[in-house]
Order: C-alpha cells, then structure tokens, then sequence
C-alpha cells in the first residue's frame, strides 16, 4: 500500500496584547512562507483596526503605571531581558533563519546576539535621563526633566526584524513608554518568540506585538489617535506616508528608511582584506538586503581588474545553501516579489551594453537552489553612477563596480543619490580616508571596515534615507523623551 505523503505541519501563532497571547479579533490569519523551500508552515492573525484599537488601549493603561516606575528597575527588568533571551538564543535563531531566508552561522545567529546585545545596552542607561539646570537671575532656579512620550507605535521590516525591533522596543521601555509593535507579514515569528521572553518581566500591557499587512494593521496604527510617537523603518515610500500621517497629528516620528550605499576604494587598497570587509559591508551573507548595504563599490582605476577579480573569487567561492545548513555562507532571499524583482535587474544589468557582468548572473533554473528563493552574489562593472542599477535599491545580492579616476569625481558620484544612509572608505592613507569620510553626505561612515554600527554608535540617515537617531544614547533621549522645561523662583 501506498504511503500518504504527510503535509508540512503548519503551527498557528497568536499575538500579544495587553499580557495576553491572542489571535486577531475576526479570527483571520496571514500564511508564513519559509523562503528556502516555497512551502507555508505558519499562520498569524491578521490584526486589524479592533486589534490595534485593544493593542493601543492596553499600552495607554499600562503607561500610567509603567511611567512611575523607577528607573533602576526599568533597567533591571531589561537586563533580565537580555539574560534570558541568551539562554534561549539558539531557539530563536533557527526560527530566524527559517523565516527570513537568512543563513544561520552567518546571519542569525549573530543578529539575536546582537539584540540581546542592544537590549543590555540600552538596560544600562536608564540612569541617564537627565536634564540640565541653571540659574538665569539669583533667587530662581530653571530646570529640564526628560518625560516619556506615551504609547509608542513602532513599526518594523523583515530584513532584520530583531535588531530593529530590540532598538525601537528597549529604549522606549527603557525611557517609560510603552509599545505597540507591528510585525512585518514576511518575518514576524522570531519576534513573537523575543516578545514572549520580554513578556515575562515586564508587566501587562508595556509592551504588545501585532502582526498584520501594512495597508490594514500598520495603516491604523500610525493614524491612531492614542499613539504619542511613531517610529518606522522601512522602505522610503511607506515613510513617507508615515511621515504624513504623524504631520496630521504634529506627532514626533522618527524614520528609518532604505539606502544605495558608496563603498570607496583607494589605490592603496588592493589587499584581501579589503576585498573581504568590501563584501561584508554590501552585506552578501544576508543577500543584501540590508539598508546599509554598500553595493555601489567605487574602485580606483589603477586597481579596478585586480580588486574587481579579487572579489569575484570570493564571491564565487561563497556557498549559497539551505539557511539552516551550518556550510552555507548565504541563504534566500525573503519571498517571491523580491526573487523577481532581484532577477529582474540582473537582466536588466545582462542587457546592458555598458555594464559587464564579473560574476553570478541569473539564479540556476535547475538543481536544489530552485527549491527556494535563491539567488547567486553577483557582480556588474561599469563605468557610470547613472545607470539603474546603480541608483536604486536592489535589495539583492547585485554589487555595480564603478570605475573612478580623481577624488572630486568619486565624492561627487558616491553623493548623486537620493538616500545618504551609509558609506564605506578604505586606504591606509588617514588623511584621505578621513577626508572622504567627511565629505559623503550620510549618516553612518565605516572606515576600513564592513562591520554595522556598534551599540551606542547613533545610527540614522541623512536625505530621503530617514529622519532621526537611534541606536545610541543620544538617539534613546532624543527619540523617545521630550524635554520640559520648569522655572522656579525663591521666594523669601
Ligand atoms: P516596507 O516599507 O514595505 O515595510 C516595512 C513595514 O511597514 C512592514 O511592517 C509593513 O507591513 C509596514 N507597512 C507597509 N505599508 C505600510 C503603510 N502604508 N502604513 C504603515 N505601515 C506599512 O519595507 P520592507 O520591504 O519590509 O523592508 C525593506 C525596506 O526597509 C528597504 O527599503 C530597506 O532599506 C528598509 N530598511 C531600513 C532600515 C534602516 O534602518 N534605515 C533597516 C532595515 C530596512
């Protein structure tokens, strides 16, 4: 007899609001998809107006209570936080990996440590919400107290999803507000499970994660009339529709938006590491789709065939696999919108008399890579900044190595953009490093390194790529605290 081929198990989820895990008021859900092999295997309510209505009502209870807390013990609950996610970081790591495509030896497993990371950062700051004081006139005193801002409704994307969200969430909590978090449709489940453990420690209400489509639950959230701040990251378009809707409500909004980010290299940069550290920051082992990601690699024509063919061998040797598998460098890209879209540049680039591909190319119509969303690193070399490859935002693994000749000419390139997220510079030479560093209009500069910003580090963008810091202290009292003023005078 023949055996019946057992379905994937596919689990319901539910979402938190106010200390409860439920499922959306109409009892409708949304399919997750795992991108590395096409097949659904989870479902999570489809939250809605009545949902983020509840989810918004329960954070504004909570934040009367949650505001009146001391600060220390504010701090301490997010230092129990972090603990515990440590011990369960392996769990939510393989969930990670499964949701979002994102290999796991390189790339969920070190965004989980790094939010546990942000989450202790930011527990030892609570301390630090302080004001100034000073004496305009003897016998009065003028001082400033840092408030919380209310209910924060923050919205989050599926490329990273628990690095941004542990930067939105701890802070807020953090300075004494409370949260309403949308979810991105794509990647929702590891941040639901970090929910879980945040929930443990934090009384009822402070902190609620919804999941939903952005035109339904994410839509009423930021015109909610309960909400006190907005924070969104996420493509450039859909902030700015936030950004209108906070402008309705004169409501403090901070935007964290895309990028097409320069990486510079100078003559005297021709060196392996150099090579490597240009591929970490165009973020290959997450298939670049990341919002800092350097993929418009401006390389000096001096070294342009040596450094180009140096990264096309490192590239080629990257294994692109199951997500799960501990070999895999990169895994799959999030769903099929972004495969097609991703492939269609590629042909865009192949068609192009001007551009030459170095390496990958389209993805392999046959063999085990056709099971997912996979795509090859690929690279396009180019003489011009003004083709389309080079002036969008892929998010796909597809580097444009540009040719440059003098320094005026490569600043001037690297800042003929719309976005100004981040760029990268390497040389040995410090003065000319740190003057093109000066020079690139954007938020975040890494030099001689790949790496993302460190804890603490403010972290936002210049032009259409966002308004606002996070990240960092700064970021933490700037974005969610609001200054008032007192001036009290000494009466005899
Ligand atoms: P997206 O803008 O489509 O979606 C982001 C989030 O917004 C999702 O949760 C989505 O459901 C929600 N959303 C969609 N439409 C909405 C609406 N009308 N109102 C309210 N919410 C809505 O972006 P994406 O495709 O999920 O993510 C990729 C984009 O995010 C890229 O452009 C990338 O550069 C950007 N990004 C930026 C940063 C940063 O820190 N600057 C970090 C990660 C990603």
């Amino acid at each position: 007899m023949k055996s019946i081929p057992s379905e994937p198990e596919v689990r319901d989820w539910t979402m938190l609001v106010d200390g409860e895990w439920t499922t959306s008021a109409d009892g409708e859900t949304i399919p997750i998809e795992n991108p590395a092999t096409r097949s659904v295997f989870a479902r999570v309510p489809r939250g809605r107006d009545a949902d983020v209505d509840r989810a918004v009502a329960a954070a504004q209870v909570a934040f009367a209570q949650w505001k009146r807390v001391p600060t220390r013990e504010r701090g301490r609950a997010l230092l129990r936080i972090a603990d515990a996610l440590e011990a369960r970081s392996e769990e939510i790591a393989r969930l990670l990996a499964t949701e979002t495509g994102n290999a796991l030896r390189t790339q969920a497993r070190p965004e989980v440590r790094g939010s546990i990371e942000m989450i202790r950062y930011f527990g030892g700051l609570c301390g630090e919400a302080k004001g100034e004081s000073n004496v305009p006139v003897e016998g009065t005193i003028n001082y400033t107290v840092r408030e919380p801002l209310g209910v924060v409704g923050a919205i989050i994307p599926w490329n990273s999803p628990l690095i941004v969200a542990a930067n939105k969430i701890a802070p807020a909590i953090c300075m004494g507000n409370t949260v309403v978090l949308k979810t991105a449709e794509d990647a929702p489940l590891a941040m639901l499970e970090m929910a879980r453990t945040f929930q443990e420690f934090l009384p009822k209400g402070v902190l609620n994660v919804l999941t939903g489509f952005g035109a339904e639950c994410g839509v009423a959230l930021v015109q909610h009339p309960g909400v006190g701040k907005l924070t969104f990251t996420g493509s450039t378009n859909v902030g700015k529709s936030v950004m209108h809707a906070a402008a309705e409500r004169v409501l403090p909004v901070s935007l964290e938006l895309g990028g097409k980010s320069p990486n510079i290299i100078f003559p005297d940069a021709d060196e392996d590491w150099v090579a490597d550290a240009t591929i970490a920051a165009a973020r290959v082992t997450r298939q670049s789709q990341s919002c800092t990601a350097g993929t418009r690699v401006f390389v000096h024509d001096s070294i342009f065939d040596s450094f180009v063919s140096r990264m096309a061998e490192k590239l080629s040797a990257m294994k692109v696999g199951d997500p799960l598998d501990e070999q895999s460098d990169i895994g799959s890209l999030i769903n099929k919108k972004q495969f097609d879209r991703v492939c269609a540049y590629i042909s865009d680039g192949l068609a192009d008399p001007a551009a030459h591909l170095v390496t990958g190319g389209l993805p392999p119509t046959q063999g085990p890579l056709t099971k997912g969303y996979y795509t090859l690193p690929t690279i396009f070399a180019s003489d011009s900044n003004d083709w389309r490859l080079a002036r969008e935002e892929i998010f796909g693994p597809v580097l444009c190595a540009i040719r440059w000749r003098d320094e005026s000419e490569v600043i001037r390139m690297a800042n003929d953009t719309h976005y100004g997220l981040a760029g990268f510079v390497f040389s040995r030479d410090v003065n000319k490093a740190l003057r093109t560093a000066h020079s690139i209009q954007a938020g975040l500069i890494q030099v001689n390194h790949g790496g993302a910003p460190y804890p603490g580090q403010s972290f936002g963008g210049y032009k259409q790529s966002g308004l606002g810091r996070e990240f960092s202290l700064e970021g933490m009292l700037e974005s969610f605290t609001v200054r008032k003023n007192i001036c009290v005078v000494l009466r005899d």
